[in-house]
């Protein structure tokens, strides 16, 4: 759908989450073709609260009240992860864009279902992997696509950070939805995605509950990806470490690409190429990674075009990181399903 006659696009916020209250809010309202009109949550309290402090006129506590609104033409899902599905289906249904949190869902087939339903009723859908907008990113994958490293022949992507002690809840407890492998190892596989603009294959992976994960919930996982065209890809995902830095390295025939401190929500870190024992430091600009993101939005509504990350790409996220929670559980090898445009091959 291409709304061409509007000039922005009028948000719901669904879910008076952490991350909608340090980052997406504010990223809705700073982009110039965004407002942000309404807020639903289960909570009247905890709603008005957040309405508040980011000055949203409406307050709702049901879906039913975003899907009834003809005032709302886009909703953002930061709810927690098992909720996903069912409103990103429903929203489909009642005509509403979405950009949808990370992991889309907890199953393969309830996120190629969200994916399906959005596509159907001509809705965009977009997934939240955020770092798709970041310079640091976006210098990686234009370094690789130029060729400055020849052949890519191996990958590495570290998301290990400690986890704050407010977001120690169903994150580390909740052995249905919590874990580093639905809310890092999605990201890992995004940025070696977007970096290489290759498909993962098959993955071999161990995980542990080492640290601060409760009920069996793991704090980290490693995992080996082979990618098309024969690149090994290593990713390490992990809550327990307050002394790691986080990476994104791609190692090719002619060179190397080191991202530093580059795994973050905040803008940050550093990018370099090296050739030999020579590194030299490539120059971004830092930008908001959300305020990116729900722009790149606005735009493929109101103009066509793409998200920066799709519904479709937030499904292959996620069909690696099954891949990666079930060679955690069997010890095996496990092969990851592909898609071919919007459908499974
Ligand atoms: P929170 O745990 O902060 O919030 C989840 C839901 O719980 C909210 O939508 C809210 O729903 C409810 N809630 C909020 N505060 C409270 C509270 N004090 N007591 C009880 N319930 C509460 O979620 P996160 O922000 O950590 O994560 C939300 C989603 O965003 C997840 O899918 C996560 O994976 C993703 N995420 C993505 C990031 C990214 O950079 N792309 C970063 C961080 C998270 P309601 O108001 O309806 O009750």
């Amino acid at each position: 759908m291409n709304n061409a006659s509007a000039k922005s696009v009028r948000w719901a916020i669904i879910g008076a989450s952490q991350i909608a209250r340090s980052w997406v809010a504010g990223a809705i309202r700073a982009t110039d073709r965004g407002e942000l009109v309404s807020l639903m949550s289960r909570d009247q309290a905890r709603g008005e609260d957040f309405a508040k402090a980011f000055g949203i006129p409406k307050v709702v506590t049901s879906l039913e009240g975003v899907w009834e609104d003809a005032g709302v033409d886009a909703v953002y899902i930061s709810t927690a992860n098992a909720r996903h599905r069912e409103i990103a289906v429903a929203a489909a249904a009642a005509g509403k864009h979405v950009l949808c949190e990370k992991p889309l869902s907890l199953e393969l087939d309830e996120a190629v279902e969200m994916a399906e339903a959005c596509d159907k009723a001509g809705v965009i859908m977009g997934t939240n992997h955020h770092m798709r907008a970041a310079a640091t990113h976006i210098a990686i994958r234009d370094l690789v696509k130029s060729g400055a490293i020849g052949k890519p022949l191996a990958a590495r992507a570290m998301y290990c950070e400690y986890l704050p002690v407010e977001l120690q809840t169903w994150r580390t407890t909740d052995t249905s939805q919590g874990g580093v492998i639905y809310d890092l190892t999605v990201h890992n596989v995004d940025a070696l995605r977007f970096a290489l603009g290759f498909e993962p294959q098959e993955v071999m992976s161990m995980k542990a509950s080492s640290l601060i994960g409760k009920n069996g919930v793991e704090d980290q996982t490693q995992s080996v990806i082979r990618f098309e065209k024969d690149l090994i890809a290593y990713s390490h995902e992990g809550y327990a470490f307050a002394h790691h830095e986080t990476a994104l390295e791609i190692h090719g025939s002619e060179g190397g690409i080191y991202g530093r401190g580059i795994m973050d929500e905040a803008p940050s870190g550093q990018v370099y190429l090296r050739r030999g024992k020579e590194m030299t430091e490539v120059p971004v600009i830092p930008v908001n990674l959300y305020e990116g993101t729900v722009s790149q939005f606005n735009a493929a509504v109101l103009d066509g075009g793409a998200p920066k990350a799709t519904g479709w790409d937030g499904v292959r996220s996620l069909a690696t990181a099954l891949a990666v929670r079930e060679s955690c559980r069997t010890g095996q090898k496990v092969a990851v399903p592909q898609f071919n445009g919007g459908g499974r091959t």
